[in-house]
């Protein structure tokens, strides 16, 4: 039997698996062979795993014993920065390349329990710093929309593995936008979820207080479903949330607001303002209310990001040193090693981010960068605490461009760091949002819409992203 892979789902996977129309090992299959077909060109997966089938037989253990839950037998792809025992994670790294994971990241770990099948891991910018993918130690991903153009990043692989149809949902993680740009941008649904609900354990850290990982689906539903699987508690993750606070779901409103001062920045493309329009409209024939929200801090999210993030990755990087793992120059000198390793395993971005970012931490600038953007965050945070008293979500596009061509954005950071202005705010606030497509533009390429609910309310998000998903 042929698997209509392209108009698959979670749920239909699982209802064909239960009755039998096809074997898990047949749907992994299917998959491997459209990567076998695919990836030389889009260059999505930097490895498949060599244990595929072996997963897939142990899933069907699980459906021949009777307890096989949604995700059972579903193929994923993962990020190159999630570990997974015995397996290389490299952050798409030089100096991770040869790095096997000792142990399983949280999300790994649950998600084995219910016999997903891990098919491979996907390229990403260097240690998650990007928009486009072009970062990557190994090469280019390719949008399997328009190859001449960018996937979006830094989770361009795992993104364009589910646009190219070689898995059926996905896992990334998302520091500044790089769940829901890449899903803008490769017209998937991309979820990054409330900070502190998904496990951080055993995910190659970037900016350790705004990264969170969540799930690429082709649906609002898979989505869902995903993100249902690996939200969790985890005792190994300080900052994992506990069941007992997580907020139960509480009735919608049915309001929404639009920060129209915000959307007015220079730089948005004016197709993308125009199809914001035609979305905000849907979602009145939908039946919510659309109204106007005054966020006046919520542009300096960027800036605050540009003093953490940087200021984080320092820190977090500090431990490649050429001794504790991968890469190690040979030197005579100690320090040598330290240098050398460095030098040779990181990247451009990579390193101007660790200049940045030990800049902004050194004596006599902490305070006046560091400490400040601290300050700023805690500000934007009670803004939209506070917005979100009048409403349940608030929206934006997701992009403030369309998918760009290779090069276009790499020589000028600060214009590849625009991609993350309205995408930004929510890891700021640490608050759930979410990337939904809203339609083509004439050269067939995709729009996002960006919604944004309150701390724990993913359930908004599900609910009017299908109300809305119905009407595109
Ligand atoms: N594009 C942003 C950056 O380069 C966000 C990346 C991310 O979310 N990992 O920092």
């Amino acid at each position: 039997m042929k698997i209509d892979l392209k108009n698959l789902t979670i749920e239909k996977a699982h209802e064909s698996l239960t009755k039998g129309d096809f074997t898990v090992t047949e749907l992994v299959t299917a998959y491997l062979d459209v990567i076998k077909e695919k990836n030389k060109e889009i260059n999505a997966y930097l490895e498949v795993y060599g244990d595929v089938l072996i997963q897939a037989k142990h899933a069907e253990e699980i459906f021949q014993n009777g307890t096989a839950t949604l995700m059972t037998g579903i193929p994923i792809a993962l990020k190159d920065n999630m570990l997974f025992e015995g397996h290389i994670a490299s952050a798409s790294s030089k100096i991770l390349e040869n790095y096997k994971a000792t142990y399983d990241s949280g999300i790994v770990k649950q998600l084995k329990n219910e016999g997903v099948v891990f098919l491979g891991r996907t390229n990403m910018d260097e240690f998650a710093m990007g928009s486009s993918t072009e970062t990557s130690a190994y090469g280019n991903t390719k949008n399997p929309l328009d190859i001449t153009r960018v996937p979006g990043g830094s989770s361009g692989g795992p993104v364009a593995a589910v646009a190219m149809d070689g898995a059926l949902v996905a896992l990334g993680s998302d520091t500044g936008g790089s769940i829901r740009q890449p899903a803008a941008f490769c017209g998937l649904v991309g979820l990054k979820p409330t900070y502190g609900a998904v496990s951080r354990f055993g995910i190659i850290s970037m900016g350790s207080s705004l990264d969170q990982v969540g799930p690429f689906g082709k649906t609002v539903r898979d989505a869902e479903i995903l993100f249902n699987a690996i939200n969790a508690f985890d005792k190994n993750d300080s900052t994992s949330i506990k069941m007992e606070d997580r907020i139960k779901p509480s009735p919608l409103k049915k309001k929404i607001g639009v920060p129209r001062s915000f959307l007015s920045t220079d730089g948005t493309d004016r197709d993308i303002l125009k199809n914001f329009e035609e979305s905000c409209k849907k979602l009145e024939e939908a039946g919510y209310e659309i109204v106007d929200v005054s966020l006046p801090l919520i542009k300096y999210s960027l800036a605050v990001y540009y003093i953490i993030c940087p200021a984080e990755v320092s820190s977090n990087l500090a431990r490649y040193d050429g001794i504790k793992y991968g890469l190690s120059s040979e030197e005579q000198k100690l320090y040598d090693v330290y240098t050398k390793s460095r030098g040779k395993g990181f990247g451009k971005e990579v390193r101007r981010r660790v200049l940045l970012g030990t800049f902004i931490l050194s004596h006599g600038y902490f305070d006046a960068y560091y400490n400040k953007a601290v300050k700023v965050k805690e500000e934007i945070k009670k803004e939209l605490t506070k917005a979100f008293e009048e409403v349940d979500a608030i929206i934006t596009p997701t992009s403030p461009f369309m998918p760009f061509k290779f090069g276009e954005k790499l020589n000028n950071p600060i214009s590849m760091y625009l991609s993350d202005l309205f995408t930004v705010p929510a890891n700021i606030a640490g608050i759930p949002a979410i990337s939904i497509p809203s339609g083509k533009n004439e050269e067939g390429l995709p729009f996002g819409l960006h919604i944004m609910a309150p701390f724990l309310r993913e359930d908004i998000l599900f609910t009017i992203g299908k109300d809305f998903e119905r009407l595109i």
